[in-house]
């Protein structure tokens, strides 16, 4: 099926291709891992993850994916150094006197719990083609400096590397991605932030020259030697291209991303290697909580271990993620993941059903299939798609349909949950019952066959206070295990 795209380049719902048929390549900003990682980054994570599936299944595409690891900038050097309170001297050891050691032995930490978080909420290693680390790039961000600098767009000032945006600005567009604001630009202004805003557009940093007790490398420029680090938008570019090639298909990222980083990368890439990025930007809106954004002060700042913390399920929130579309603020609510994991059930319920117990009835599971694929193809267009599931099943129940509809349903829930990806495709576990839960229930059917509904009602709730629900049948009952 075609897939239709927003592209932040265009501003328009596009029809989407790949430049060579068949495959997408396909670029995701990833985490900084400094610390853990909170539950918008792993929005952005996740739009990505459900981008790449609905182009493979639905699209019918090879994907390959990369994301990266942004283990050396302003962030990840700043909490490797003495006294941060992100550094861990259990799993960590204590503080070495190499600066390089340190932002190893923090980053390598945070980078495996980003592992686990990001295995938690279902999004598969072995989709990803390369989870690059910055620092393992460092080669080719310094030729991509060199480039630039030999193109004429960067410069050397106080040991530092700089984009030249006058120069560059005079014979190319920049802010394709955002209204960056040209008016206060003033020429020759120079930004060493990675991170700063539309107003203070000016010469930014490629190659930050080196500060005591910070990790260093020796670039090369001409017959100058400068000792530094990277600039955080440096390493994307070179990253994309040593693994993707340019133009790629599809970069994505959140929407604070677009400027700088990305509006810098377009800048970069075009600069030192000639070439455009890539031919979709794709951005995920922001997570909120309650309603308002995330913060720290305001006490609703949340990682996955918070949430595991207060007995959440990962993928609940995984399908709570997917019920609003990615370009929506998604407004993260207790309430409801509650309300996710209850919809999550239903479905599951729904396919164990399916392989229980037949009917008469026949459906049209192809139309079925390509009204979901449809809101899928349509820009990922995810609670649509899990509203016209949901219609269906609440018109078909699953008893009342012939073997041979269920066997194609279940079919097309394999292939669904490839891409939403929290099902179980597989008759419902067998449940042990506990003997003593057995007899309660035998005492309960003794009693209402006397009659005596008071006693069996009060053995229902002895029943369910041992997890049980009792189910009856005309001809005896059912004991189900009861989740919470
Ligand atoms: P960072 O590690 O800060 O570069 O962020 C990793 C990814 O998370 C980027 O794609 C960001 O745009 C994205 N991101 C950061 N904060 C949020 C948020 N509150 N909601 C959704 N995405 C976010
Ligand atoms: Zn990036």
């Amino acid at each position: 099926m075609e897939i239709r795209l927003y592209n932040t380049l265009s501003r328009t719902i596009e029809q989407f291709e790949p430049v060579e048929a068949g495959c997408v390549r396909m670029y995701s900003c990833g985490p900084t891992v400094y610390n853990h990682v909170h539950i918008g980054n792993l929005r952005a994570f996740l739009c990505a993850d459900i981008l790449q599936r609905v182009l493979r299944i639905v699209g019918g595409y090879q994907v390959r994916w990369v994301m990266n690891i942004t283990d050396i900038d302003d962030k990840t050097i700043r909490d490797s150094q003495p006294g941060s309170a992100a550094w861990k001297a259990d799993v960590m050891g204590a503080q070495t006197a190499d600066p390089h050691e340190n932002l190893r032995r923090l980053t390598r930490y945070y980078e495996q719990v980003f592992l686990h978080d990001i295995a938690a909420i279902g999004i598969r290693r072995e989709d990803l083609f390369a989870m690059p680390r910055a620092t393992e790039y460092i080669p080719a961000m310094m030729e991509l400096i060199e480039r630039i600098w030999r193109n004429g767009y960067a410069y050397v000032a106080g040991g530092s590397v700089y984009f030249d945006l006058s120069a560059w600005i005079r014979e190319h567009p920049y802010g394709l991605l955002f209204a960056v604001d040209l008016e206060h630009f003033v020429s020759g202004a120079r930004i060493d932030a990675d991170q700063y805003e539309r107003e203070e557009v000016s010469d930014f940093v490629l190659w930050k020259a080196r500060k005591e007790g910070e990790p260093w490398w020796d670039l090369v420029l001409g017959d100058q030697v400068l000792p530094g680090r990277p600039g955080w938008h440096i390493e994307c570019s070179a990253m994309g291209h040593e693994l993707l090639g340019l133009p790629f298909d599809i970069h994505t990222g959140g929407v604070d991303l677009r400027f700088p980083h990305h509006e810098d990368e377009i800048a970069q890439s075009a600069a030192g290697y000639g070439c455009s990025t890539a031919r979709f930007w794709v951005h995920n809106e922001f997570l909120e909580v309650e309603g308002q954004k995330m913060s720290k002060s305001l006490g609703n700042f949340y990682t996955l271990a918070d949430l595991l913390e207060r007995g959440l399920d990962p993928l609940d929130v995984r399908y709570a993620m997917l019920g609003a579309h990615y370009q929506s603020v998604y407004n993260f609510t207790f309430d409801g993941v509650a309300a996710a994991r209850r919809a999550r059930r239903r479905v599951q319920e729904y396919i164990y059903q399916l392989q229980e117990q037949s009917g008469r009835r026949s459906c049209d599971v192809e139309k079925l299939r390509q009204q979901v694929f449809a809101e899928l193809a349509d820009n990922l267009h995810t609670p649509k798609a899990l509203a016209a599931l949901f219609t269906f099943i609440g018109e078909h129940p699953a008893v009342e349909l012939e073997p041979s509809a269920q066997r194609a349903l279940l079919e097309f829930f394999e292939q669904l949950n490839s891409i939403v990806g929290v099902w179980e495709i597989a008759p419902r576990p067998l449940v042990v019952v506990p003997e003593r839960v057995r007899q309660l229930a035998q005492e309960r059917w003794e009693a209402r066959l006397q009659r005596d509904f008071a006693r069996a009602d009060q053995l229902r709730q002895q029943i369910a206070q041992e997890g049980f629900a009792v189910r009856d049948r005309s001809d005896g009952y059912d004991l189900v295990p009861v989740e919470e």
